[in-house]
């Protein structure tokens, strides 16, 4: 053959005696037939063979694998972000009438995609309090499709009994689905739990380095699989073989990154509860936190993201506060490495942990040493501590 058809035809070399410890990644967007035959009948391959790159290579095959065994589910689907997981759950079973329960403590985008989105389609949807447990059973009318759950909820963190929240909605006719970010399956299966559906954003723990965005939706059952990656595969929603196998790489050292996070998130939570700066602290490990008994029963340990809601007087210098950090990177999304703080502000919502509009400092702790994070904070908390003694002059409005 000619150099031009050389160059591209790769030449076969032997993978006998090969074996590596790590899954290949493999790039595909064709996948080519031994015969003309057997492309004709590629469609009978069905959801779990291989016809089409977009639905699948054994990169992502793996990776699905892998998050169906630690969940304990049917199967497994990825999608381009954790967001992406939870849209595409919702539409890909929610239609022209039905209604969706979300609780006031879900990830912020989901409650802007109901009323945004779903809400111009004919979905409904009722907000309701992350702490209610069976007392959810009057909200569940013949049209309530599914109940959202996100257990601890974002920012405020509050854990929601799950199995009273699924035995009242499954009474009714409902579908349960749980986003369990913050504890990856290491820590809670929520469908061992009662729910039908578990959301991962694996661009936190799984990913762990925060380079990658990626979300998977696993199913309790093959029915529901099936439906999903059918809609998938009509939306034309498909997933990177490189972002598959990071996240496969993260998952391989996520028990002792979290374990560590865990640890030592726990610790200065604990120590900066004594700080009079502090409102309150927000960890669901904490014996006064909402939902800590539920925690204790259906959690196995901690993970490493809390909040701290902080004293309305000194909400106002914790943007300047924040110049003087040296090791904690201010930004959102974590689970990874490199220790974050998110300043956040959360309105008044109904039922919630939170009182009213207030500061909260978000904490996601990485893998640097704990003492240089506990001097960063150390000394951001002295600085508003300083306030409460003497506020700046200029700052005090009437
Ligand atoms: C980050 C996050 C998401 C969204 O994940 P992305 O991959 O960033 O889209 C969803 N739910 C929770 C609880 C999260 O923290």
């Amino acid at each position: 053959m000619h150099d031009l058809t050389q160059c591209v035809h790769h030449p076969s070399v032997p993978h006998d005696g090969f074996a590596s410890l790590s899954v290949a990644t493999y790039r595909a967007s064709t996948i080519v037939f031994d015969s003309a035959e057997s492309y004709a009948e590629r469609h009978q391959r069905g959801l779990t063979g291989y016809s089409y790159g977009l639905y699948g290579t054994p990169t992502s095959r793996t990776l699905e694998a892998q998050i169906t065994r630690l969940h304990g589910g049917a199967g497994t689907a990825l999608l381009p972000s954790g967001q992406a997981a939870i849209t595409g759950i919702m539409l890909s079973i929610l239609r022209p009438g039905d209604r969706v329960l979300i609780p006031s403590s879900v990830y912020p985008p989901v409650l802007a995609f109901c009323q945004n989105y779903l809400a111009e389609l004919g979905i409904e949807h009722s907000v309701y309090d992350p702490l209610c447990g069976s007392g959810i059973e009057p909200l569940l009318d013949a049209k309530t499709k599914l109940v959202w759950v996100e257990s601890p909820g974002s920012t405020s963190l509050e854990v929601q009994d799950l199995p009273a929240i699924a035995a009242a909605a499954h009474q009714a006719g409902a579908l349960v689905g749980c986003d369990n970010t913050w504890a990856s399956p290491l820590i809670c299966k929520p469908l061992a739990l009662g729910a039908d559906f578990v959301v991962e954003a694996l661009t936190k723990y799984a990913g762990g380095h925060s380079d990658l965005l990626l979300g998977s939706v696993t199913a309790a059952d093959d029915a529901s699989d099936t439906n999903l990656k059918a809609w998938l595969r009509t939306m034309g929603i498909g997933v990177s073989p490189d972002d598959c196998s990071l996240a496969l790489r993260g998952i391989e050292t996520m028990g002792v990154r979290l374990a560590h996070v865990g640890r030592i998130a726990l610790d200065i939570a604990r120590k900066l509860s004594h700080s009079p700066a502090v409102q309150r602290i927000l960890h669901p490990a904490l014996p006064h936190h909402p939902g800590h008994t539920v925690f204790m029963r259906d959690f196995k340990a901690s993970s490493g993201l809390f909040s701290v809601e902080l004293k309305p007087q000194v909400s106002p210098f914790l943007h300047q506060s924040l110049k003087r950090l040296r090791c904690f990177a201010i930004g959102a999304s974590w689970g990874g490495t490199h220790s974050l703080l998110a300043p956040i502000t959360l309105a008044a919502r109904n039922g919630a942990a939170t009182s009213s509009s207030q500061s909260y400092l978000r904490i996601s702790i990485g893998l640097e040493d704990p003492d240089d994070l506990w001097d960063d904070l150390n000394t951001i908390f002295h600085q508003l501590e300083r306030e409460l003694q003497e506020p700046s002059v200029n700052t005090t409005i009437a």
